[in-house]
């Protein structure tokens, strides 16, 4: 596949409310993302992460302001088109169970049949899994390699711009560290511009340049993972970063047997 220059992705005064106005999810936010950026967005399960990225895939429309990727308003482009385009890979990604891997893989980009069965094959060596799988129902693969299906299914229409949402959270710690490694690498590969939410502050640090702190909808700190974890990201960013320091020594005092 291609290397990409993965688009820039900006957010004017986007707000979205719900409850005609009386709550906001995301709450009148300016930001802008470089190409081939990845990005984390981190906080607290309702502080508005998911909203914020489905706004960008049209997933959920804005009550205000706008989103456009590599210059483009999203809202003046048909949500299909524009899904095409962005993978979006989220948490236990649903693939049909009564298909196989390489159909799963196949039912996003809906081009020309042989090119695709051709990009099958080479799909699959980009995210680690063995050509063979591609026969097999999801139900005959781990959860791990379920998820490496996802994100060759989000890779079928090469995309520049990866949204995931959660996308390893449902997998046990190691080989969930794997995967991200994994995707670490293709998206420098690939040139691609990634935004990922996570919960998981330690894997924000590792595998982001970038990471945003939501809090109420709002971005609360915006900074490299140094510079977050030397405490410049503020309260709500250091109360997050506490768990994983925390961890971290009570592991090294663990190893010194005290
Ligand atoms: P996060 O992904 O950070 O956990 P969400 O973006 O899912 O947070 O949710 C932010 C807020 O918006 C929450 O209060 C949630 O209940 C609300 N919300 C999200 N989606 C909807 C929806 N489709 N309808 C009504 N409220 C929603
Ligand atoms: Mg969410």
């Amino acid at each position: 596949m291609e290397r990409k220059n993965g688009p820039a992705v900006r957010f004017d005064g986007i707000a979205k409310s719900f409850d005609d106005g009386a709550s906001f999810a995301v709450a009148a936010l300016d930001l802008e993302i470089a190409g081939g950026l990845f990005v984390a967005l981190v906080g607290e399960s309702g502080s508005g992460k998911s909203t914020l990225l489905k706004t960008i895939n049209r997933l959920v429309e804005p009550s205000a302001g706008s989103v456009s990727i590599g210059g483009e308003p999203v809202d003046g482009q048909d949500p299909a088109d524009l899904r095409r385009h962005i993978g979006y890979v989220f948490q236990n990604i649903g693939l049909f169970p009564h298909m196989t891997v390489a159909e799963n893989i196949m039912i996003i980009p809906r081009i020309g049949v042989n090119e695709t069965v051709n990009q099958v094959p080479e799909l699959l060596d980009l995210v680690g899994l063995p050509e063979e799988v591609a026969d097999r129902l999801p139900s005959e693969l781990s959860g791990g390699q379920q998820q490496r299906v996802g994100v060759a299914r989000a890779l079928a229409g090469e995309p520049g711009l990866m949204l995931m949402d959660e996308p390893f959270g449902a997998l046990d710690p190691v080989t969930r560290d794997q995967l991200g490694e994994a995707y670490r690498a293709l998206h420098d590969e690939l040139g691609l511009t990634t935004i990922m939410v996570t919960h998981d502050m330690a894997e924000a640090l590792l595998i982001a340049d970038r990471i945003l702190v939501m809090s109420a909808g709002r971005i609360v700190a915006d900074c490299s993972p140094q510079a977050l974890l030397a405490g410049e990201g503020g309260e709500e960013a250091s109360a997050l970063i506490a768990v994983p320091k925390g961890q971290m020594a009570k592991l090294r005092r663990l190893e010194e047997g005290a």
